[in-house]
C-alpha cells in the first residue's frame, strides 16, 4: 500500500494522487467489464469514445470553455506546439511578426523555434539569468503583431506570471504555455486564443498535450505547408483522432479531471496551491538566509520553487548534495535543481497534498537546525 510510496517533488513526470492510482489499479485488467485494459482497446471503440468525451466534457466544465473553442488531446508534448503555433499563426497579420515575452528557458525555446518560420519580436532582450519579469514600461511591443506569446510558469526558473500582462492591447491574440501551472488556478479562457499544457505535471502522464484553441483563429490559417500531424483543423475535424491518439494518457487525464472536480474544482485547487507554496516560501523566508530563492517576489512560482542553500554568502554545493541525500533517506525524491540553475527545486503540482508539502518543510527546518 501507501508505505512503499516515496514522496516525489520532481518537475515532471510527476506524482499522481494515490487514490487515483488505486482506481487505475482496480481497472487495470478489466476496464468496466471490457475484459481488457483501456490501453488495449481500439481508439474507435465506444468504450474509448466515452473516455475522451468525458474528459472533454469535464475540462470544459472545470474551465467553463465555450463551444467557440476546440479542446484537443494531441501528441508531441508542449514542444510540438512550439512549432505548430508559429506555423499556423505567425503570418496572421500584415506585420507577419509575433511578439514573444521570454522569461526563462521554455519561452526562450519557443521563441527560437518560431524564428525558424518567420519574424519574432523579442519583447524583452534575452537575459543571461532569469529572476523575474522586466517592467512592462521597458517592453518593446510590435504595432500589430500576429499574436503575443508567453509562458505562464517557467518550470526551471520558478517564474510565474499570474495573469495576462495588462499592457497587451485587447485585440492581440494571446498564446500561452501553461504546462507547469495549468489547473492550479482558475483563469478566463476567453481572454486567450490558444492555451496549451503537457499533462505530465498537473493532470496526468506524458504522452498527451492539451490544446484549447479558438476555432475562428484556426479557420484564418493560410499556411498550406503545415505537417499533417501538427494541423489543428485536421485534429478538430477528427476529434483528436486523425491518427491513433495516446489512449492511456487521455484515460489518466480524464481521471485527473474527475479528481479535480471531486476536490471542489479550481477554487479548492487554487487554495491548496497557495497553502503548499506558502509553506515552502515561509520556510525559506524564515531561514535567515540559509535557504535563498532568487526570484522577484511578485513572480514567484507556486508550482516550481528553486532555491540555494547558502553559507557565508555563497551557494554551498556540498550542503545541497547532503540535503538531497538526506531527503532521499526520508523518502523524499527528485529535489535536485535543474542544471541551469543548480541547487534544489521543489515542485508542488496537483499530485502533492498540503500534508506532503508540510512533511517537506519539516525536513527543511530540521536540516537547517542540524547544519547551521
Ligand atoms: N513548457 C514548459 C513550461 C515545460 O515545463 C515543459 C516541460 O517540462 C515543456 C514546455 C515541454 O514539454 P514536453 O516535454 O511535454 O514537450
Amino acid at each position: 500500500g501507501h508505505s512503499v510510496r516515496k514522496l516525489n517533488f520532481g518537475a515532471g513526470p510527476a506524482q499522481l494522487p494515490y487514490e487515483l492510482l488505486e482506481n487505475v489499479k482496480d481497472e487495470f485488467l478489466n476496464y468496466h467489464g471490457a475484459g481488457a485494459n483501456i490501453m488495449e482497446l481500439s481508439h474507435r471503440s465506444s468504450t474509448f469514445a466515452k473516455v475522451i468525451q468525458d474528459a472533454e466534457q469535464d475540462i470544459r466544465e472545470i474551465l467553463s470553455i465555450p463551444e467557440s473553442y476546440a479542446v484537443l488531446f494531441l501528441q508531441g508534448g508542449a514542444t510540438a506546439q512550439f512549432s505548430a503555433i508559429p506555423l499556423h499563426f505567425l503570418n496572421l497579420k500584415p506585420s507577419q511578426t509575433a511578439d514573444y515575452l521570454v522569461t526563462g528557458y521554455w519561452s526562450e525555446k519557443a521563441a527560437k523555434e518560431a524564428e525558424k518560420f518567420g519574424k519574432v519580436n523579442w519583447v524583452v532582450p534575452k537575459g543571461s539569468k532569469y529572476q523575474g519579469v522586466p517592467a512592462e514600461a521597458s517592453w518593446k511591443l510590435s504595432a500589430d503583431p500576429s499574436y503575443f506569446y508567453y509562458c505562464a510558469n517557467e518550470t526551471i526558473h520558478g517564474i510565474e506570471v499570474d495573469d495576462i500582462p495588462a499592457i497587451i492591447p485587447k485585440d492581440v491574440p494571446i498564446v500561452c504555455d501553461m504546462s507547469s501551472n495549468f489547473l492550479t488556478r482558475p483563469f478566463d479562457i476567453t481572454k486567450f486564443s490558444v492555451v496549451f499544457a503537457s499533462a505530465q505535471k498537473n493532470f496526468g502522464i506524458s504522452g498527451v498535450v492539451l490544446v484549447i484553441i479558438r476555432k475562428d483563429l484556426v479557420e484564418k490559417n493560410t499556411n498550406k505547408s503545415i505537417p499533417l500531424i501538427l494541423e489543428y483543423k485536421i485534429q478538430i475535424d477528427n476529434g483528436s483522432m486523425y491518427n491513433t491518439p495516446p489512449t492511456f494518457a487521455i484515460y489518466i487525464a480524464s481521471k485527473m479531471f474527475a479528481w479535480i472536480k471531486q476536490q471542489g474544482g479550481l477554487k479548492a485547487i487554487n487554495e491548496g496551491a497557495d497553502k503548499k507554496s506558502s509553506l515552502v516560501y515561509q520556510t525559506i523566508e524564515q531561514s535567515n538566509g540559509f535557504y535563498v530563492n532568487f526570484v522577484e517576489k511578485k513572480y514567484r512560482s507556486r508550482t516550481n520553487i528553486p532555491f540555494r542553500i547558502v553559507t557565508n554568502g555563497v551557494p554551498d554545493e556540498k550542503l545541497e548534495t547532503l540535503f538531497i541525500k538526506e531527503a532521499i533517506q526520508s523518502n523524499m525524491i527528485e529535489l535536485k535543481g535543474h542544471r541551469a540553475v543548480g541547487g534544489i527545486r521543489v515542485s508542488l503540482y496537483n499530485g502533492i497534498s498540503v500534508k506532503e508539502a508540510t512533511q517537506l518543510v519539516n525536513f527543511m527546518r530540521t536540516f537547517q537546525t542540524n547544519n547551521s
